[in-house]
């Protein structure tokens, strides 16, 4: 597959380049942390084991282009990982958590699970192996890249499970905009490629889970509410049946990052995301989409700080516990809940941002210049 290269690719590999330089150094047997969290399952509400392994990291990221924009997992990666350190990862995850209830299995690679270069095929085969073996898990969430989506390795995954627990592939598709997708986010892949991979996935009774980010750089709060909710239509549309929204959270040693320190970039307000979640449940209401949804969901990282989503300090901890509690209820109206005066002050930005952001003169020279 060919992967197309956003024009600030060159900037990101530079600012990666320089972070690897100082990349902490984790021990090859350990996996980087495991949690069990509240999770919405397709039954309804539950437990989920998260696992974060130790991986090579992910091949685009590392790679001559730089990866996206705004990630900086290749930090917790390790070089020279083995599959016999990500299986030894995996048991001692699983021993950490003996004796603890979970019915769903969340494995974050800081990449692609399906990449035989991150986590070679005998490393997944006996990962999903132990999986298979706790009678009480029902749902198996790994992360890839539509390239990595192909049916021989979904296939050779899905028979080791057991006929009732379910695979589902999260992608990480951010937008649905290619030239938003390839510029802004370096992404380096098409919507088509996404559509592809959901339709391999889902012709072998695998599900989709999208990830969207929540403004992506160079957008402005408003450009960005609107991106995410028409990517998420397109998404469900594709046939992803779950989409997670991410508002970008600041990561060390990516472009973003350095936006922020000069002060070109702020991540999303909560207001954004509340007018995200419940505009989205009424596109979804209008276009009768409402049967192809199981869940739209969102656990910002660094929510209520600087670095992730925030409002004011006044009503950031309310903000985060109200998105938690929606996710987990799936019930738009909860975010009603939040009151608070810096709405005002959101709304004005919105306006100002919008004002400045003119285009008018951008669109009348181009017209001159067509005619
Ligand atoms: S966001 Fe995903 S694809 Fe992009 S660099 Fe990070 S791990 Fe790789
Ligand atoms: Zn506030």
């Amino acid at each position: 597959m060919e992967r197309p290269v956003g024009m600030f690719s060159p900037q990101i590999y530079q600012i990666r380049k320089t972070a690897l330089i100082s990349r902490k150094a984790f021990a090859a047997d350990k996996f980087i942390a495991s949690w069990i969290e509240k999770e919405r399952l397709l039954t309804g509400i539950g437990n989920a084991l998260v696992v974060i392994l130790n991986s090579p990291g992910c091949q685009w990221g590392l790679g001559s282009e730089g990866g996206c924009s705004m990630c900086g997992y290749s930090n917790e990666t390790s070089e020279g990982i083995t599959a016999e350190n990500l299986v030894a990862q995996f048991t001692q995850a699983l021993q950490a958590n003996a004796g603890k209830k979970f019915q769903s299995v969340k494995i974050f690679n800081a990449g692609s699970f399906l990449d035989e270069k991150e986590i070679p095929r005998t490393a997944q085969e006996v990962i999903f192996r132990h999986i298979s073996e706790i009678p009480f898990v029902q749902e198996i969430v790994i992360e890839s890249r539509p390239e990595f989506v192909t049916a021989s390795a979904l296939k050779r995954l899905t028979t080791i499970l057991q006929p009732e627990q379910i695979l589902e592939v999260g992608i990480g598709l951010e937008s649905s905009s290619d030239q938003i997708r390839i510029h802004n986010i370096n992404k380096g892949f098409l919507f088509a490629d996404f559509q592809k991979a959901v339709a391999i996935a889902l012709a072998q009774k695998v599900r989709v889970k999208t990830y969207l980010l929540l403004k992506p750089p160079f957008l402005t709060e408003k450009e960005a509410i609107a991106d995410a909710i028409q990517s998420a239509i397109d998404a469900i549309k594709a046939g992803s049946r779950s989409i997670s929204i991410n508002p970008v959270n600041i990561q060390t040693g990516t472009l973003v990052s350095v936006l922020w320190k000069a002060g070109l970039y702020r991540s999303p307000w909560f207001w954004s995301l509340k007018t995200v979640i419940q505009t989205l449940w009424k596109r979804i209401a209008e276009e009768n989409l409402t049967a192809s949804v199981d869940r739209i969901v969102s656990d910002p990282s660094g929510a209520g700080t600087q670095k992730g989503i925030h409002n004011c300090r006044l009503c950031n901890r309310t903000a985060s516990k109200l998105v938690k509690e929606y996710s987990l209820q799936q019930d738009p109206a909860i975010l009603n809940e939040l009151h608070c005066s810096c709405h005002s002050l959101w709304k004005e930005l919105l306006e100002q941002e919008e004002a400045t952001r003119d285009f008018s003169l951008h669109f009348f020279e181009r017209s001159i210049n067509q005619n």
